[in-house]
């Protein structure tokens, strides 16, 4: 059985690392999928203007289709740019086109520049159980707008040379916004990418990782295959494209493991009440 329960409330998560490359768009929309399958109500957000993970679900993304540009920019509704995914019905898509390119400058000047993307998706009413918003690989206003609106990152790490490199920097990033912007903002979940079982090396920066954050870290690492890397250019993920690969079975259980988890905040409140 597939089925997966529902959060208590609507999570929502950044998915970033400043780094390009580490499976930051493959984990949105690899683990989007999968929760939309298990019955769930799932948003993909793209904020990335490369518009990888609108692509890979199929969404359309022709320059002049509404998207989360002109959602930042206050001219249209959340609602009027959501796409539904054609592989799954309860999964919806804000895409991203390439005027995105340009709202990281045309943010610096606007009222409220870091917390429009928040406003737009507290505006959104009702069903989605989770959202995930997929940041491009810098540490600027789209990605700080994507950190204002969420209470959970989501940090991929792939197992490589210099994994950890440049996540000081991401780790001071979010702990500034905590401090400033978002009070409710936790890195709450890591994800080991890419994982070559057979290197030396991938096992020393799982374990590394996992040294560093602990608990955080899903137990379900994503091993690397070709047909995770094959899926997107079909339009698809790997879990529709192919179901029965490694890939697939890996981000199926990245997902269970997420949605059964719960947020650390949760847990902490469980042990609390079962706590005399
Ligand atoms: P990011 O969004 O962080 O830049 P992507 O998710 O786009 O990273 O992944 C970078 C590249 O690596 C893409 O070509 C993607 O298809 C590939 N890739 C991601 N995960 C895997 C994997 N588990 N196995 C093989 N290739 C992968
Ligand atoms: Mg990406």
């Amino acid at each position: 059985d597939l089925t997966l329960p529902r959060p208590r409330q609507r999570r929502v998560f950044t998915v970033a690392n400043q780094k390009g490359g580490v499976g930051k768009t493959t984990t949105t929309v690899n683990i989007a999928v999968a929760l939309a399958l298990a019955g769930l109500h799932v948003l993909v957000v793209d904020l990335d203007p490369q518009g990888n993970a609108s692509t890979a679900l199929g969404a359309e993304r022709r320059l002049g289709t509404p998207s989360v540009y002109e959602v930042l920019l206050g001219e249209i509704e959340a609602a009027e740019a959501i796409q539904t995914c054609p592989d799954a019905p309860r999964l919806g898509v804000l895409p991203a086109t390439i005027d995105l390119a340009g709202a990281e400058i045309e943010l610096v000047t606007m009222e409220q520049r870091e917390s429009r993307l928040k406003g737009a998706i507290d505006s959104i009413r009702g069903e989605y159980d989770y959202v995930f918003i997929d940041c491009p690989p810098s540490l600027g206003l789209l990605t700080i707008n994507a950190m204002t609106a969420t209470q959970e990152v989501l940090i991929p790490i792939q197992c490589e040379y210099y994994a950890l490199e440049g996540l000081g920097q991401l780790l001071n990033n979010i702990s500034l916004i905590q401090q400033h912007l978002n009070t409710q903002l936790a890195v709450t979940t890591v994800l080991l990418t890419m994982y070559d079982g057979r290197t030396k090396l991938a096992d020393q920066v799982a374990q590394e990782v996992r040294g560093h954050f602990q608990e955080k870290v899903l137990r379900t690492v994503i091993p690397r295959s070709v047909k995770v890397s094959e899926a997107p250019g079909f339009g698809q993920s790997v879990i529709t494209y192919d179901a029965g690969s490694r890939g697939a079975m890996a981000y199926l259980d990245a997902a269970r493991e997420i949605a059964h988890r719960g947020t650390n905040r949760d847990v902490s409140r469980e042990t609390d009440v079962a706590d005399p």
